[in-house]
């Protein structure tokens, strides 16, 4: 990290520059998050699964002034250099050999920073000077940059860390643990865990480029304990063909970035990991919730625990959350009323980066509106049941597509599913599921549709999730960073 910083000021770069990163979860990324930051410089992690356009568009509106990137994203960089205004690239590689290239490269990584001294005497200046930034995509329009000061980054490290280091039994992370991060580094600074991972003085584990054997390896390997990732991921690492080779029991998991599968979670506990859900968003730095059961609760069975482990969670500390009315009023605490979650925390964004209009609707009434839809029980546990767009409205019902998924995804034919409403000339809208089978359990839609109706039997799912469609698909098109892509299969389908 010091080296870092002298190798950085030697290149010119200032408080006030923007540097950018694009590389895979790495320990020089790792020391980028800090080094970058404390000389006064903002940190842009752009998304490397973005298309170049995109990058462009990224590394243009954020202005950055350097850009230190892995050797893979050459060809990329070269497609777009005629259009950057940058200072100069510094490769970062994973071989000893650099490859040719018309970039402006002032050298590698590793070999610039042995030459540095290894104490950097980092300068003092104001908290609320913006540390970094990164673009979030998946809604409409340009991708929109977020930013966040050291104050909000400190703050939510600490939040973190309170609500996890003091859980009794489950859901903690503590200083024997061993950290793996799998969820990107670009994105919403791998949910802040490196800085609360560094802060414990934990040994932490970067993976490279996420391929699920070699994730599996280094958990064994490595004694990894704690992780967190999305659904997709941890659906990939379930389907690998190392998964029974190695014990990944005690292994500690939040599951964020979307809903939680019952199925999955249940999985999970056959296994013998503790997996349990955190939410928040690219706009909320981004822990607001996790779903951590009390001693009491883990006496429950399986079954019984996998129910609360799936809800979005409870709010951390100095998380205020509230599920409001289309008003801003406040709705009971009673696990049913619906509504949006808006929230206020220390470490939320400030707004868009150069965007009035659309920090304005963020903030509108003085809290951050999350464009989720919730609702809120007695004991404060919050369960998300759509995104306010992905809503499905059956003859003026709400159905939660959310729900149908989680559904679906409990017969054992279904591998994939995706839920989105279509229109209806009688009931206005309808749900239609996309499901990608499990090539070894053939099913029919007549199967899925009593599978379904079993649930409504039961009152787990409202009547009008009976007009559910099935198509069966060969895949479900994903955003760059692993969710679900429902604007792309509404353009498909609607
Ligand atoms: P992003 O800004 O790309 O990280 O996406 C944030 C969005 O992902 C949230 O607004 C939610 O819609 C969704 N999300 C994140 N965590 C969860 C969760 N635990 N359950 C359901 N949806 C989630």
């Amino acid at each position: 990290m010091h080296q870092l910083a002298h190798m950085l000021s030697a290149m010119g770069i200032k408080r006030g520059d923007t540097v950018a990163v694009m590389d895979y979860d790495s320990h020089r990324y790792l020391e980028c998050y800090f080094a970058i930051p404390m000389i006064g410089a903002v940190l842009h992690t752009i998304n490397i699964r973005l298309a170049p356009e995109q990058i462009l568009y990224t590394i243009d509106h954020a202005e950055d002034n350097f850009i230190l990137a892995h050797t893979d994203f050459i060809p990329l960089l070269e497609q777009i250099k005629g259009r950057l205004d940058i200072e100069g690239f510094i490769l970062l590689s994973d071989d000893e050999t650099l490859p040719q290239t018309s970039l402006h490269v002032k050298g590698e990584y590793e070999n610039l920073l042995a030459q540095q001294p290894t104490f950097f005497d980092f300068p003092d200046f104001d908290e609320n000077t913006r540390a970094t930034t990164f673009y979030t995509t998946g809604t409409t329009g340009l991708p929109k940059g977020v930013y966040f000061t050291h104050r909000q980054l400190v703050l939510h490290t600490l939040g973190v860390l309170a609500t996890l280091g003091s859980a009794p039994k489950q859901g903690s992370f503590h200083q024997n643990d061993v950290y793996m991060p799998i969820t990107p580094m670009f994105h919403v600074h791998a949910w802040g865990l490196p800085y609360v991972a560094t802060m414990l003085g934990v040994k932490q584990v970067y993976p490279g480029r996420y391929i699920p054997d070699l994730l599996l390896e280094l958990i064994d390997k490595e004694h990894v304990t704690f992780s967190h990732c999305v659904p997709t991921i941890m659906h990939m690492l379930f389907n690998s063909s190392k998964i029974n080779e190695v014990s990944l029991r005690g292994w500690k998991v939040i599951i964020g970035g979307a809903a939680l599968p019952k199925a999955m979670c249940q999985e999970a506990l056959k296994r013998g990991i503790d997996m349990f859900t955190g939410y928040g968003m690219s706009e909320t730095c981004p822990i607001l919730s996790l779903a951590q059961l009390t001693p009491a609760m883990l006496e429950l069975d399986d079954e019984a625990q996998s129910e609360i482990r799936i809800k979005t969670g409870r709010a951390m500390g100095l998380v205020e959350m509230h599920v409001v009315d289309e008003q801003m009023q406040p709705l009971p605490h009673d696990g049913k009323s619906t509504g949006e979650i808006v929230v206020r925390a220390p470490w939320l964004t400030g707004g868009y980066f150069k965007d009035q209009k659309n920090s304005e609707l963020l903030w509108a009434g003085g809290y951050l509106h999350t464009g989720d839809v919730a609702h809120i029980d007695a004991k404060g546990y919050v369960k998300i049941t759509d995104r306010v767009k992905d809503i499905i409205k059956v003859g003026g019902e709400w159905v939660s597509s959310l729900e149908l998924e989680d559904i679906l995804h409990q017969h054992a034919s279904v591998k994939e599913v995706a839920v989105i409403g279509i229109g209806d000339e009688k009931w206005g809208e309808r749900p239609l599921a996309l499901v990608v089978l499990d090539p070894q359990k053939p099913s029919s839609e007549k199967e899925l549709l009593l599978h379904a109706k079993e649930f409504i039997k039961k009152g787990i799912m409202a009547r009008e999730g009976m007009l559910l469609k099935i198509v069966f698909v060969p895949t479900i098109e994903k955003t760059s960073v692993g969710k679900i892509n429902k604007r792309a299969l509404r353009a498909l389908y609607m």
